[in-house]
């Protein structure tokens, strides 16, 4: 077959979808370091946020995104780590600050015809919060917003969309009804909306303690680009007979964009005879997002499992994990977590429920006669406390780093990135926001990277802070968050079925703030070289925490080279190396 006339051969690139974590605590948090769960999808011109925990607003605020291009909120589910900083965002989005009095009034008089700009998508509940909130503090906001429900067959919606229900600024809302198979195959239709560069979204049912989602981002096949300078012509040359047509085409050039628009439409046939395509497709993947809420691992409904099949990146929770023996070390290291571990409600609730005795009784079951542990025994109890954190977690309706990575490599997972940490799991202090930052740089002096960090912050704010020498407290927490993603990769990407494929993967644990770009479905070469570049110091630097409870880290010359660790420095040549904290010059 001829090549359709009006392609040229050439790809259209992929536009830039980012993924950035706002929220990466579970409902024990807060904590200072990690808000409770949010995230947002860029799309560049238009973002979707991802639950809206309290406090998702300020993060928006401390971050780099624009806030002003959310148009779509889509909720997991109920609960309140995920649900309280709705209102606030709309409030900020939909802000009614200069709405003259009785233009909302008006706006009521609508009814059920008004038209929808902002879009809040959740389970059976979503439509009440929102409403009951919005009336019972009476807040004035400006626009008109949709709440659209999500619910299984054979369930109500937590409110109905009848006129005098209605918000005033608010617009009818879909309620979406499961499929036969329990899936939901139309939140978002390809090409739904001006924006968002035309995703489609579905979703489906996962298993929490309340009913949960999770959703499915799929872009538009991509195709080539349209080759104006011949088609234009073309037009041109119809534009006579297409204005005479009933109905006319008054604007020729039109059929431009009709070409381009989403579903792809059939081919058109123009008076003069010649036919003319919608693009083909250019053989570049699309790209999928796979983003989940609370859950106890991957999902029980297959069809729903078909759909997250061969995602670019999957989002999953990871509340607990067991922390192995060698990267914890033992008393000492808790001892130094235990320090920095944050006052939060988790650590108090776990103080009064699971309160240890300190009688001062020493010893373990594992322990031999000398207070050492054999290396067998080490290993059994590493197992025992991973089951016992496993079960637990279940129990609760979240996952661990074993979930996680069976369901990424059954849905063969391109990216992982896991959130929704206990409190027990603050987050490492990296000044950056990228996914793969050293493993040895220095510690932002807040708590989540610096504000100068984001360099499009939006706000320009410059406290002049500069990051701080890493401790071995920090260093401590890094390699911690390290070894649950860790335990992700060796189930969803051992090292076997690395050397095959040839592709670096390495699952990677969320920070606030943390900002992953999805340049093609497959990892790019960058990606891949971040990624290489980041196991290989992390391998030196892991092996020798494991082996020796600490790492040697090259400091600036005036400060020389220290050991950061848990353990003392091993002597080297009889002499006493300078440990954290005494500036002292270490010579070799
Ligand atoms: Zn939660
Ligand atoms: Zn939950």
């Amino acid at each position: 077959m001829a090549a359709h006339i009006g392609h040229s051969q050439k790809a259209k690139p992929l536009s830039p979808v980012s993924v950035t974590f706002l929220g990466t605590s579970s409902g024990g948090g807060p904590i200072l370091s990690r808000n409770c769960s949010s995230l947002a999808v860029d799309f560049g011109n238009e973002i979707w946020l991802f639950d809206a925990a309290d406090g998702t607003l300020m993060r928006l605020h401390q971050s780099s995104l624009r806030i002003a291009n959310i148009s779509r909120i889509f909720i997991t589910h109920m609960h309140a780590d995920h649900t309280l900083g709705l209102v606030a965002i709309m409030m900020t989005i939909m802000s009614g600050v200069g709405v003259k009095p009785g233009e909302n009034e008006e706006l009521a008089k609508l009814g059920t015809k008004k038209k929808a700009t902002f879009h809040i998508y959740g389970p059976a509940g979503i439509r009440k919060l929102i409403r009951t909130t919005l009336s019972v503090t009476s807040i004035n906001l400006a626009g008109v917003f949709a709440i659209h429900e999500i619910l299984e067959q054979g369930e109500e919606p937590s409110v109905d969309c009848e006129e005098e229900n209605l918000h005033s600024n608010e617009a009818v809302g879909i309620d979406f009804i499961a499929n036969d198979d329990g899936v939901w195959e139309n939140i978002l239709q390809q090409g739904n909306g001006k924006s968002g560069k035309g995703w489609s979204v579905k979703a489906g049912p996962i298993h929490h303690r309340v009913p949960s989602l999770g959703y499915v981002l799929a872009e538009p096949v991509p195709r080539v680009q349209l080759d104006t300078s011949s088609l234009i012509p073309l037009l041109k040359s119809n534009a006579e007979a297409l204005a005479s047509l009933d109905p006319p085409i008054k604007h020729p050039l039109s059929l431009l964009s009709h070409l381009t628009s989403l579903p792809p439409p059939p081919p058109y046939t123009l008076p003069s005879g010649d036919v003319i395509h919608p693009p083909p497709p250019s053989g570049i993947s699309p790209r999928k997002l796979v983003i989940f809420g609370d859950c106890s691992g991957g999902t029980e409904n297959s069809t729903f499992q078909k759909m997250c099949e061969n995602p670019s990146l999957l989002v999953h929770e990871c509340t607990n994990g067991h922390i192995p023996h060698d990267v914890q070390r033992g008393d000492k290291g808790m001892k130094i977590r235990k320090k920095d571990l944050e006052p939060s409600l988790e650590a108090k609730r776990d103080r009064l429920f699971f309160h240890k005795p300190t009688d001062g009784k020493k010893g373990h079951p594992h322990e031999n006669g000398n207070g050492h542990h054999s290396f067998e025994d080490i290993l059994a109890k590493d197992n025992e406390k991973r089951l016992e954190v496993q079960k637990k977690a279940l129990s609760r309706g979240h996952s661990t780093p074993e979930e996680v990575g069976n369901f990424a490599k059954t849905i063969k997972a391109r990216r992982v990135i896991v959130n929704h940490f206990s409190a027990m799991f603050p987050s490492p202090r990296y000044p950056s926001t990228e996914p793969f930052p050293s493993i040895l740089s220095p510690i932002s002096p807040f708590p989540y990277p610096s504000p100068t960090s984001t360099p499009s912050n939006a706000h320009g704010y410059d406290p002049h802070v500069e990051p701080h020498s890493l401790t071995k407290n920090e260093l401590h927490t890094r390699l911690i968050m390290q070894s649950l993603a860790d335990q992700i990769t060796e189930i969803w990407s051992p090292p076997a079925d690395r050397d095959e494929d040839k592709i670096a993967r390495m699952a990677i644990p969320s920070r606030d703030f943390m900002s992953i770009r999805i340049p093609s479905h497959e990892l790019s070469d960058i990606e891949q070289d971040d990624i290489r570049r980041y196991r290989e110091e992390l391998d030196r630097v892991m092996g020798s925490w494991k082996e020796c409870g600490g790492v040697w880290v090259d400091l600036p010359k005036e400060v020389g080279r220290i050991w950061l660790g848990v353990e003392p420095a091993p002597s080297i040549g009889g002499k006493t190396a300078p440990q954290e904290g005494n500036h002292i010059r270490y010579e070799e």
